[in-house]
């Protein structure tokens, strides 16, 4: 009997979710306890995406080789474990094929287009071996390609959805087979116009799970990693951090945006835009509880977490006085957008503008080196210098921006720290700077035992 599901959810698995047979029987454990769970989004096992990102950046054939057995082993460890392995191995295998392949002609001509297309190859195994462990435990499965819905602009490595051909598509391809399976498909790919493979950019699994909800008006997305929520800052830099239960879609959106990376950056916006709650936990400690990402929390404090995000450049501005700063502000600006720069960051003085700009992010293109044209046309206006090898280093809150004491609770633990770059009173909820990474991590553990322990 075909049976409705209004209220259905979205669940995402990471990595190390499905990093091997057992986290992966553990992840169906949590799909097949949730009656109302008729989507699974999954990422690639845990350090396959890496590799064939390597492998697409062009190896020499030996390295090639080592890399493509090490993918190799991960999926048959895999299916050496299934009870029925025959089909779904050569089906594996096939894919393996299409990576040797691929690597080999991105070892004579590399190319974002390319290397989408075998980055992509880490879901579609992932999604496939899910599937059939789940067929496995008796559920009533179909395994979809993503591709299909997700349609994006044509930017490799970092492309962007659009958003009424992805609703359209999801209606039409997916909500029919809702109501007849769980449907597993795959996080972080999509097609362009012309049909060819695309990606979110890293970490990208998280905004296909709430672009799924978003254009099916899910009930919940629920994001399952390796840690029981969102912390008041990275676990791994701070043991002491600690969860927070519940937090609103603004706080946990800057969170993400400023380098958390237990969310891709864009993950909150479409659930923001249909007001779709969502729920972080662990896959491997379910009783453990998570957070609850929402519309509005009670009692918003002043301090909520602090972020960091790596791999950031300063690039300072320095004009050479021949032309009047509002001038020299607008021939800058307008450089910086004919090369297509994201700047993150700005500061000014009158003759000087000091850049953040970010370097991780992409699949491809992220080696954090200017490029040379921008430079060029960047130096016959003005004096250039850039700093590579910074952190940013984000706290997190409510109305900083007017609160006394801020400023004193900050700078006193940024005293030790030989701080690049700062930005406060732009946004009301955060303060920010820019630090050499080397120092960042201990600069965030003061901070942090300052101002939440
Ligand atoms: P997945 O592969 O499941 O998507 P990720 O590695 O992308 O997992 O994200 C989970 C990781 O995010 C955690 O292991 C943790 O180290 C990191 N992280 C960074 N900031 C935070 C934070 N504020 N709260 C929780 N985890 C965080
Ligand atoms: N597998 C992709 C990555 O490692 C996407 C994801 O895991 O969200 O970046
Ligand atoms: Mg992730």
């Amino acid at each position: 009997m075909t049976r409705v599901y209004p209220q259905f959810v979205v669940a995402k698995f990471g990595g190390t979710s499905v990093a091997d047979f057992d986290s992966m029987n553990r992840s169906a454990g949590i799909v097949l306890a949730d009656d109302h769970v008729r989507l699974v989004v999954l990422s690639a096992s845990a350090g396959v995406t890496n590799l064939l990102v390597e492998l697409s950046e062009g190896l020499e054939s030996h390295e090639r080789m080592d890399k493509i057995d090490t993918l190799r082993a991960i999926q048959h460890n895999i299916i050496s474990r299934l009870k029925s392995p025959s089909v779904i191995g050569k089906e594996i295998d096939q894919l393996l094929e299409n990576i040797t392949r691929l690597a080999e002609v991105a070892s004579i001509t590399p190319s974002s287009a390319l290397s989408d297309d075998l980055v992509s190859h880490g879901e579609i195994m992932s999604s496939l071996l899910f599937a059939e462990v789940l067929r496995e435990r008796e559920a009533r499965v179909e395994w979809f390609d993503a591709r299909k819905v997700i349609r994006t602009t044509p930017l490799y490595g970092c492309a962007e959805p659009h958003l009424n051909l992805v609703e359209k598509q999801a209606e039409t391809h997916l909500r029919p087979r809702l109501e007849q399976a769980i449907v597993v498909t795959q996080g972080f790919i999509g097609s362009d116009e012309n049909g060819r493979t695309t990606t979110l950019g890293r970490g990208g699994s998280d905004y296909t799970a709430s672009l799924l909800g978003e254009a099916l008006h899910a009930a919940r997305i629920d994001i399952w990693t390796d840690v029981a929520g969102i912390y008041t800052t990275d676990p791994r830099i701070v043991a002491q951090a600690q969860r927070i239960d519940h937090i609103s879609f603004a706080e946990a959106s800057n969170m993400a945006a400023f380098g958390a990376k237990v969310l891709h950056p864009a993950t909150l916006l479409p659930a923001m835009r249909k007001n779709i709650p969502v729920f972080i936990g662990s896959s491997k400690n379910t009783a453990a509880g998570g957070t609850l990402v929402r519309r509005e929390t009670e009692a918003p404090p002043l301090y909520r977490a602090i972020a960091v995000r790596r791999k950031q450049t300063l690039l300072k501005l320095h004009s050479l006085n021949t032309q009047p700063t509002h001038m020299f502000f607008a021939k800058m600006f307008a450089i910086l957008a004919e090369h297509q720069v994201d700047v993150e960051l700005v500061t000014t003085t009158e003759q000087s503008i000091a850049l953040a700009l970010n370097g991780t992010g992409c699949t491809s293109g992220n080696d954090n080196s200017l490029p040379t044209a921008l430079l060029t046309a960047l130096s016959s206006h003005c004096r250039v210098e850039s700093e590579t090898g910074l952190a940013l280093v984000t706290l997190i809150g409510n109305q900083l921006h007017s609160s006394v004491g801020v400023c004193r609770d900050v700078f006193f633990e940024l005293e030790k720290s030989c701080v690049r770059m700062i930005c406060h009173g732009a946004a009301n909820d955060i303060l920010c700077f820019l630090l050499p990474d080397d120092v960042a991590d201990d600069t965030i553990s003061a901070l942090h035992r300052r101002l939440f322990e």
